[in-house]
């Protein structure tokens, strides 16, 4: 038997994830949001619905697997997944792990380093929800989540790259990132290979923020996976227009890159906290932020532009 990867009801060959999308969140909210409650309370069964709702949506293009790579301070609900998971059928893989340090919350480990402690105690929450499981449930994540800022890895964010590196080290669980702003994804990739992750257990995320196919070439040579998974996000958190990260794709697939690519959306299904309110010009830039958006217009596009259906295909299987 191959290997195998925790998925809120329990762990599953890896073979077994299927056509997956590697990053979508069903339910997110900004650290702060719990001081909100009284103008944004929590309502559990809108959240229900909606990730419901998304997950039958991306269920009818053949999706089997969803990695929600929620970070732990920003909402992340394992029980909620849960039920979705099995409202729907669809395989759900969540993490574990902290914000990049510009919107995360920072205090808590800060405050914890200052006492000498933090490292231990990082390494302490991660085994333990590997191993037993996440606030009291058994259900386990199946990734590590990483972050780092515009143009720097913080030395607060590289304590959880250092930490994550051992814990993988430890138990083989894979890490995905966050790179801010289309910068550090060659750094990542380059700092947790030098501290022993294994390429091929690395997925670099937001990698379609930057459009420079240099950028693109230097991260991939390290053999690391990467995330063009930002498709429907144009301008909003300083992201390109979708026109700029296909152009940027289709070559990335002229050079033979895409065993190592995989599509998604970021998109955030239930907002912790009030609604989003935006004008009508954000509006229009992120009305295709939803998790059909790939299948509706992406993938239509790309074939237009001679991709063909096997290539694209494998841009959804993270064992290829
Ligand atoms: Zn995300």
């Amino acid at each position: 038997m191959g290997e195998w990867i925790e998925t809120v009801t329990g762990k599953i060959p890896v073979e077994d994830m299927g056509k997956t999308l590697i990053h979508e969140h069903f339910i997110f909210g900004y650290p702060g949001y719990s001081g909100d409650v009284t103008n944004g309370p929590i309502n559990a069964d809108e959240a229900l619905s909606a990730g419901t709702k998304a997950a039958n949506a991306v269920k009818k293009y053949g999706i089997k697997t969803v990695v929600d790579p929620t970070p732990n301070e920003c909402g992340r609900n394992p029980e909620l997944l849960k039920q979705i998971s099995e409202a729907t059928g669809i395989q759900i893989v969540c993490s574990t792990g902290y914000y990049y340090e510009g919107e995360g919350a920072t205090t808590y480990f800060k405050f914890r380093d200052s006492l000498g402690t933090a490292k231990k105690d990082i390494y302490e929450m991660f085994m333990t929800e590997i191993n037993e499981g996440i606030a009291g449930t058994d259900i386990k994540p199946g990734i590590i989540k990483l972050a780092s800022s515009k143009d720097e890895i913080t030395p607060y964010e590289k304590m959880f790259f250092d930490i994550a590196a051992e814990v993988h080290k430890e138990t083989g669980i894979r890490i995905i990132t966050h790179t801010q702003m289309g910068t550090m994804g060659p750094e990542q990739a380059r700092l947790l290979i030098e501290l022993g992750v294994e390429p091929s257990k690395i997925i670099i995320g937001h990698m379609c923020g930057n459009t420079n196919i240099d950028y693109q070439r230097d991260t991939l040579k390290t053999g690391v996976k990467i995330g063009f998974d930002r498709f429907g996000i144009q301008k909003l958190v300083g992201a390109p227009m979708d026109e700029e990260r296909i152009n940027t794709l289709i070559k990335l697939l002229e050079e033979g890159y895409e065993k190592q690519i995989m599509l998604s959306h970021d998109s955030i299904n239930y907002w912790l906290g009030r609604p989003l309110e935006m004008n009508d010009d954000t509006a229009t830039l992120v009305k295709d932020w939803y998790p059909t958006h790939i299948f509706e217009n992406i993938i239509p596009d790309l074939k237009s532009r001679g991709i063909s259906e096997e290539i694209i295909k494998q841009m959804f299987y993270l064992e290829t």
